[in-house]
């Protein structure tokens, strides 16, 4: 086993890791990037359309703060909140002078131009800081283990994915920027390996989870390309008529009047589309978008972003076929207003954290929040550093955790793995039983498979360290599963993005946030009141 030493291991090389590491190695300290996907690539960033809520002119830093409250349905965590739309506008402003390209609109700044996202230029010019200012990097690896000793964190355990070499981390901290858990439903839109593995590393390592019942869907993704799903421009859900297969309007149908309606009326735009799947009035899994007879000049876009949208969706030509996609976690680790979790010497940031958008996510949130928030964790990371004489021994506990979590797992000689198919099993109960409309029944219905899968996945062994990657990621979307599956059931009330069919409404008496954490394999819930 190769053991690493660095002042600072980021795991997670999504907006938040970069921008952690960013803040790490200006301030002079090492700063290591591991990630288990190529750099600044298959993550969410890299998917992302590239708006950044930020006040600006009219749009100030009160309408930011009240929209992100509302949209959170007062359940966000205040001191959070308030650090965020405080720090978001000199963040976008950094990342304009690094070179990011982009237009204001009233409530945000945009980087999409003619191109149909922006997360990669978003994501090329803070690889590009990192490597100005000496940032290190490792990529394929995937993190299993946090190396924790008496409640603080001494550093990590992973292996690469292809030729299943081992590495030992010994780091004065360690930030977590793993970003969140959209991909363990059957429907998303998120990059493949989204399994939610910091959640995992985070309970693992006694740390609590806030939030996890509230995932959002979005309702308007292209479903024309087979299972690649690819976000469409929300003005576009405003210009033309919704239809089902019995060429019902379904913006009459369900009351869909509130304009954009795929950001303001987001749940409910995505709970019609899914009822409307459930009644089978969809064609294979999707609805339509009809655009035909809208006039081009009301699409907006530069000529080009037009052309290239026709030539992928034909909006011009045939009605779009639409269906709505599990898209962000809004729950995850607990941390305060610098960046700090429970455990000495471990930070986290981006969509891994849960806290900042309550209920619900205003659109464009996540990318703002993670540049701040990974400033903060990398601020903090460097502030704490520790000053020993000489570091930890840690040998004994990676060997520990190389036993654990590879040698005794990876067989060359057992058949191929369960995996893909358990993360099928997990994505289907998810998307049908613990979704978008879910109600006592399913969920308990959920809860109970989950744990049965689960169990299988831990038996598993690979043949391979690359089937070993996806058996780990199935283990983890499985735990995650059904910790959302939990809180969702614990939650008897329906609010933002959590709709309970047999709970249709918000009560008054649940303006309460949801933690969980593991204690011997179980989870245990405990409500704690949104302070005012
Ligand atoms: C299609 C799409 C469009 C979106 N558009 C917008 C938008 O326009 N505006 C907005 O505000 N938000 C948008 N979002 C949400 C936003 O993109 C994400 O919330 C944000 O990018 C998350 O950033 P992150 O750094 O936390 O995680 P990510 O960018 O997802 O990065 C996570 C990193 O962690 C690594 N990792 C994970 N587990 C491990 C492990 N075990 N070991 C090692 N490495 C690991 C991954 O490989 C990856 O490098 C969009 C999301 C999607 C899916």
């Amino acid at each position: 086993m190769q053991i690493i030493d660095t002042d600072v291991l980021i795991i997670g090389a999504g907006i938040a890791g970069l921008r952690a590491a960013i803040e790490i190695a200006r301030k002079g300290k090492n700063a290591l990037v591991v990630s288990k996907s190529s750099v600044g690539k298959a993550n969410n960033t890299y998917l992302a359309g590239g708006l950044f809520t930020v006040s600006h002119g009219n749009f100030n830093r009160d309408a930011h703060l009240e929209k992100t409250l509302s949209s959170g349905r007062h359940l966000n965590k205040r001191s959070l909140v308030d650090k965020f739309v405080n720090e978001a506008p000199s963040m976008i402003a950094e990342l304009q002078e690094h070179g990011l390209e982009g237009k204001f609109f009233f409530s945000g700044f945009a980087t999409r131009g003619v191109s149909f996202i922006g997360g990669p230029k978003i994501s090329s010019v803070l690889v590009t800081s990192c490597h100005k200012v000496g940032v290190g990097f490792l990529e394929d690896v995937m993190v299993t283990d946090l190396l924790v000793k008496d409640r603080t964190c001494l550093g990590a355990f992973g292996f690469h994915k292809r030729t299943g070499d081992l590495f030992g981390f010994r780091a004065g901290a360690v930030v977590l920027a793993t970003g969140g858990a959209g991909a363990i439903f059957s429907e998303h839109d998120n990059a493949p390996g989204m399994t939610g593995d910091g959640y995992v590393l985070g309970l693992r390592a006694s740390l609590e989870l806030i939030d996890m019942e509230f995932v959002q869907f979005y309702p308007l993704v292209y479903a024309g390309a087979g299972k690649a799903r690819m976000i469409i421009p929300a003005a576009l859900g405003d210009l033309g008529e919704i239809k089902n297969r019995l060429g019902e309007n379904l913006k009459e149908k369900y009351a869909l009047h509130d304009k954009p309606i795929a950001i303001v009326s987001r749940d409910r735009f995505a709970q019609a589309l899914y009822r409307e799947i459930r009644l089978g009035n969809d064609v294979d899994g999707a609805l339509f978008l009809d655009l035909r007879k809208t006039d081009d000049a009301t699409i907006p876009g530069s000529p080009g972003f037009k052309a290239q949208l026709k030539k992928l969706i034909s909006y011009d030509e045939v009605p779009v076929r639409i269906a709505p996609v599990s898209h962000h976690t809004m729950g995850g680790l607990v941390i305060d207003a610098e960046g700090h979790t429970g455990i000495e010497n471990l930070f986290a940031a981006g969509e891994v954290v849960g806290g900042i958008h309550g209920a619900n996510r205003m659109g464009g949130n996540a990318l703002s929040e993670a540049l701040v928030f990974g400033a903060l964790a990398g601020s903090s990371a460097v502030e704490d550093l520790p000053s020993y004489r000489t570091p930890p021994d840690i040998k004994a506990m990676l060997d520990r955790h190389a036993q654990r979590s590879f040698h005794s797992r990876v067989d060359k000689n057992t058949k191929a793995t369960e995996g893909p198919h358990l993360m099928k099993q997990i994505g289907q109960l998810m998307w049908k039983k613990s979704g978008i409309l879910r109600n006592g029944t399913s969920l308990k219905e959920a809860a109970t498979s989950i744990q049965g899968i689960l169990k299988e996945a831990l038996e598993q062994r690979a043949v391979n360290p690359w089937e070993l990657s996806k058996l780990i990621e199935c283990t983890h979307a499985a735990i995650n599963a059904y910790v959302i599956t939990v809180s969702a059931l614990e939650r008897t009330e329906s609010r933002g993005s959590h709709y309970r069919e047999d709970h249709p409404l918000e009560d008054e008496s649940w303006k309460k946030n949801i933690h969980i954490k593991m204690s011997e394999g179980l989870p245990e819930i405990s409500r704690v009141v949104v302070p005012r």
